[in-house]
């Protein structure tokens, strides 16, 4: 038999902002592996990328037109040649001469600008006239937008579309990203049942271990889930060792409250998991357990669906951006609320699902407590009340991070 909690326990609830500090300082390189371009969105570089060629590579049209000189503006000029995009021009453009020139060809020698289509008027015998006013040089100059060995993207960015476009022009076609950290998920309980499955009396749906892996992938991590543990002391240690040896970062959900069968704290010590914090003056999420180990480290996260889910957004996926290097700062919106908020018990600093109306206020969703899931669906955003806090006014500006 496992020893209950309460003996070892480190009882003391901590504010939410030293748990944070613990957490971060928790963190640990996780590698970088390369992958090809095409397969990196999503991942955070790790190294630099770096132009092989000006951009653009030469002096480039810009739109289909003329190419000639501008002293020669007010002349009938003749043209010389053709140049399609992706051919050199052969013939240098001298005094009263041009060449048709189309957008994305290079500029020939001996011209200095290029008067578009639209302002060229055709005249016989291979000749066109200027009758529109110079405004550009219609063309853009070669390394204009960049030199070759420029460094144009650094590490410690969220690689996204666009940014594989300035790889592929780069011709940077192996990427070097952060390997992505391994992050197990365990599901405690015994009234839990899968979600496929239709629960019998005194069972629900294991709603946390598919919300949790959604919430790893979004962060960029890679789930591994392991199942549900029941509430047996000897099978949770063994899922518990298992997971342990085979991730990162362990998420295992219940079982950390005061209840008879709350024994994940014991299980952790036992598979020599150092407990950090178990308390963390926090609403909702107060039971938040964390510890370290040889390998990596380990929430115990409540399990009410919304503390498990506010408190992986809280803690766990900025330890995943740590770990992999990321520089991010959550997105934040500052707007005003639409009506009066007070609430009784201001001993923990509250975290609130909210909604942000069409009219653009900030109105918290209809919230029954920490199992309501179908609340936090409708939310957008969570907002912080400190602790000793009890009220927001009507059309105070609050900050609403996204989730
Ligand atoms: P516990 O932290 O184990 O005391 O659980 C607190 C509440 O969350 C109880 O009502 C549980 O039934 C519920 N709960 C625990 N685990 C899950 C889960 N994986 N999915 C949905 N609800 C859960
Ligand atoms: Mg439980």
């Amino acid at each position: 038999m496992i020893e209950n909690r309460n003996s070892q326990d480190i009882k003391e609830m901590i504010p939410f902002d030293e748990a944070y500090e613990i957490v971060m300082r928790s963190a640990f390189e996780t590698g970088t592996e390369t992958v090809s371009y095409t397969a990196s969105p999503g991942r955070i570089i790790a190294g630099e990328v770096i132009s092989d060629i000006d951009m653009p590579p030469f002096d480039k049209a810009a739109v289909d037109g003329f190419a000639c000189r501008q002293s020669d503006l007010g002349l009938e000029l003749e043209i010389i040649e053709t140049i399609p995009a992706g051919k050199w021009p052969e013939k240098s453009v001298g005094e009263r001469q041009c060449s048709k020139i189309m957008t994305g060809a290079a500029l020939p020698a001996g011209a200095d600008c290029i008067i578009m289509v639209e302002d060229a008027e055709l005249l016989p015998a291979g000749r066109i006239k200027f009758n529109g006013t110079f405004s550009k040089e219609n063309y853009a100059s070669k390394g204009e937008d960049v030199k070759k060995g420029d460094i144009l993207i650094k590490p410690g960015k969220l690689i996204r579309p666009q940014d594989i476009a300035v790889m592929a022009a780069a011709g940077h076609v192996k990427v070097t990203v952060a390997r992505m950290p391994l992050v197990a998920v365990i599901s405690s309980g015994s009234e839990l049942v899968e979600p496929e499955e239709f629960p019998g009396i005194s069972q629900i749906r294991n709603s946390n271990a598919s919300q949790l892996m959604a919430q790893t992938g979004r962060a960029g991590a890679k789930g591994i889930y392991y199942g549900i543990a029941g509430d047996n002391e000897e099978i949770t240690y063994d899922i518990v060792v298992k997971a342990l040896s085979e991730s990162d970062i362990v998420l295992i959900t219940g079982g950390v409250s005061m209840g008879d069968f709350d024994f994940i704290p014991a299980v952790l010590r036992r598979a020599e998991v150092k407990i950090l914090f178990d308390r963390v003056a926090v609403q909702p999420g107060k039971p938040t357990t964390f510890g370290v180990h040889s390998k990596g480290v380990v929430f115990g996260l409540p399990g009410n669906p919304v503390s498990s889910f506010i408190q992986f957004e809280m803690l766990v996926r900025p330890l995943i951006y740590r770990m992999m290097g990321y520089k991010w700062d959550p997105i934040k919106i500052e707007l005003p609320m639409k009506e009066n908020f007070v609430r009784k018990y201001t001993g923990r600093m509250a975290l609130l699902p909210v909604m942000i109306t069409d009219d653009g206020f900030v109105k918290p969703v209809e919230y029954h407590g920490s199992a309501h899931i179908s609340s936090l669906s409708e939310a957008s955003g969570i907002i912080s009340i400190p602790s000793g806090e009890s009220t927001i006014k009507k059309g105070e500006i609050v900050s609403v991070r996204q989730i």
